[in-house]
């Protein structure tokens, strides 16, 4: 089983920021899950990648080339994809996936996440959807999607599409929780938006 790990690439963030993202990864790594992220070596998703190989994970890394500068591929992963454009970043990122775990991190990682969230929303694919912070970061979009359910953006139902997790272990739980749905990687409807 693998999961799709979205998170910020920004290299100058806290040490508690990386400690948390290695910690993650050595989580998932150590339970058997595999890990699939952006292939940078900076940052929030570097630190995800550093702990699961530490850990003696799989770590595949899906990277377009124009980014090699501003973010520099990790050198140590399982399996480096190289691809053309991010759009075929995110397709592949997402077929190889059982669920996502967006960790903290600035727009990018909001995108990622929310496309993933919005593509279940259309009922494109099943699988599990998880924000992870220990600090609350992802609180105040918890209290929006509460307040776009009030107010009849968002149905009760696919509220319930997204969880918030605070340690890995959890999200972990959350990820097995969904069953069925992470037996199949590659889902028809994401196939088709190639
Ligand atoms: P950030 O959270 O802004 O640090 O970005 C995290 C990751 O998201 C980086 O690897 C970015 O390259 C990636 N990213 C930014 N924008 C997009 C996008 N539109 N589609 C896919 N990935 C993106």
């Amino acid at each position: 089983m693998r999961v799709c790990v979205f998170g910020g690439a920004s290299p100058t963030i806290g040490t508690d920021l990386m400690d948390f993202g290695r910690r993650t990864g050595r989580v998932f790594a150590a339970h058997g899950l595999g890990v699939v992220f952006g292939g940078g070596s900076r940052g929030m998703m570097g630190a995800v990648a550093d702990g699961a190989l530490a850990t003696g994970g799989e770590v595949i890394g899906v990277i377009p080339r124009f980014l090699f500068d501003r973010e520099p591929p990790h050198p140590g992963v399982t399996d480096m994809r190289v691809v053309g454009s991010m759009h075929e970043r995110k397709q592949i990122m997402y077929a190889l996936a059982h669920g996502f775990v967006a960790v903290a991190g600035g727009f990018g990682t909001m995108e990622e996440v929310m496309e993933v969230l919005t593509w279940r929303q259309l009922s494109l694919h099943q699988k599990p959807i998880i924000f992870l912070d220990a600090a609350g970061r992802w609180k105040p979009l918890e209290q929006l999607f509460d307040r776009m359910v009030q107010d009849r953006f968002l149905t009760a139902a696919n509220r319930t599409i997204v969880r918030f997790a605070s340690q890995p272990e959890q999200a972990l739980e959350l990820l097995r929780e969904a069953g069925e749905a992470a037996e199949a990687p590659v889902d028809a409807g994401l196939a088709q938006l190639s």
